[in-house]
């Protein structure tokens, strides 16, 4: 079966991850704060925030914001449920904006549009989640022009965009953001199994970050409330907080993985390059790349233009899976789930993420798929689209 992604695990990785278990430390040692302190600087970040997932990232980047009940978060529709789960575990409202039918992205026209009209309603989000589609960086140039006039903050979710970049600027550096988040799931770009981590340019959000991940402890002198002179305290609980820790054993893998990040994204670019030739000979859109954004390419998505008679997307889906390739579609939008139906959303709300869902196929890239297999992708691909 070849997948749409799949992580890459080589001897080094093992190595690295070896020397860890056989070290006294399978968490908090010293490796951790060395994988934030990489990925810090491969961004151009001040402080980087390992955690357990991109999830435990969102969660802690809304409450270090001050997100709360009665608030509001504004995310895209085309997304995994997490974008927008965050905002829930802190009691907020979440709201969708629409996308931009050619980027994938939030529609920054749409965007502005609709802060016009919470402005008047008194409605204004407190956060805004862009979230980079694919890798391709959103638009964040004209967000933070935004977030200026309607004063809210931004947290960039780039669980698919490490090593992405636009305009010369890195993704992870928050140059337009409070906060930026990445996933190391095995699907996405590097892997540390489950992992995330999110970046800031803030001490004051570092800190609280750092602190939520453990239970809201702190170790800071300066920073714990006074006590009894001849009491003994080296740490205290001030806020309550969660273990989102992410361990050694995790962060030896990531260091690893890093290592091999743009040659990665140059593999994926190359597939990329590919799949976009074919298309282009076939009319088939995939995602616009903007001058000069750089994505990490994390999906490969192709729109299959809807059809009543044909079910043209169900058909390369279940043909394509027949025949040993495993295709999937990215995303159900999320207002579409029945969790968030429950909240009012419905069906059309968001029309441009639901066409894009009903026309988009995820094909396989990863840095390990083999020019024979491209092949293979775009023979079966061609031989479907005939029998149409
Ligand atoms: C994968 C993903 C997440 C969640 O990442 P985890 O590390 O699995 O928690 C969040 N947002 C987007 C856009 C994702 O693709």
């Amino acid at each position: 079966m070849i997948p749409y992604g799949r992580q890459e695990i080589t001897d080094s990785d093992i190595d690295e991850v070896e020397k860890v278990l056989k070290s006294d430390f399978l968490t908090q040692g010293p490796v951790v704060p060395k994988f934030e302190k990489v990925v810090a600087n491969y961004c151009g970040a001040s402080y980087a925030v390992a955690v357990n997932s991109a999830t435990s990232a969102l969660h802690i980047a809304c409450l270090a914001l001050g997100l709360e009940k009665g608030d509001y978060l504004w995310t895209s529709p085309n997304t995994f449920v997490a974008s927008a789960n965050c905002a829930r575990y802190c009691g907020a409202g979440v709201d969708f904006v629409d996308i931009n039918p050619d980027t994938f992205n939030i529609n920054v026209e749409a965007l502005s549009e609709k802060l016009k009209v919470a402005e008047k309603k008194g409605k204004l989000p407190k956060i805004i989640i862009p979230v980079h589609f694919a890798g391709q960086p959103s638009e964040m140039e004209a967000i933070h022009k935004l977030s200026k006039k309607f004063g809210f903050k931004i947290i960039e979710d780039a669980s698919h965009a490490i090593g992405a970049s636009y305009n010369e600027i890195k993704v992870g550096s928050c140059v337009h953001s409070d906060i930026t988040v990445f996933s190391f799931h095995p699907v996405k770009i590097i892997t540390t199994g489950e992992g995330g981590m999110a970046l800031t340019n803030k001490k004051d959000l570092a800190d609280k970050m750092y602190r939520l991940r453990v239970h809201g402890i702190t170790y800071d002198k300066g920073t714990m409330h006074q006590r009894p002179k001849n009491e003994i305290w080296n740490y205290q609980q001030i806020e309550l907080g969660f273990n989102y820790r992410m361990n050694d054993i995790q962060a030896a893998l990531g260091l690893s993985q890093i290592k091999r990040l743009d040659h990665y994204i140059t593999k994926r670019h190359n597939i990329a390059k590919r799949y976009n030739k074919e298309f282009e000979s076939l009319s088939i859109k995939t995602q616009k790349q903007l001058p000069g954004f750089y994505s990490s390419f994390h999906l490969y998505s192709a729109c299959f233009k809807e059809n009543k008679n044909t079910e043209i997307q169900k058909k390369i889906y279940d043909t394509l899976r027949k025949n040993g390739i495993a295709v999937n579609v990215h995303y159900i939008p999320v207002h579409r789930h029945p969790y968030y139906e429950n909240l009012g959303f419905k069906k059309e709300d968001f029309p441009e993420a639901e066409k894009f869902y009903r026309e988009s196929i995820s094909l396989p890239i990863y840095p390990s798929l083999s020019y024979q297999q491209q092949d293979f992708v775009l023979q079966s691909l061609a031989s479907v689209l005939k029998n149409i």
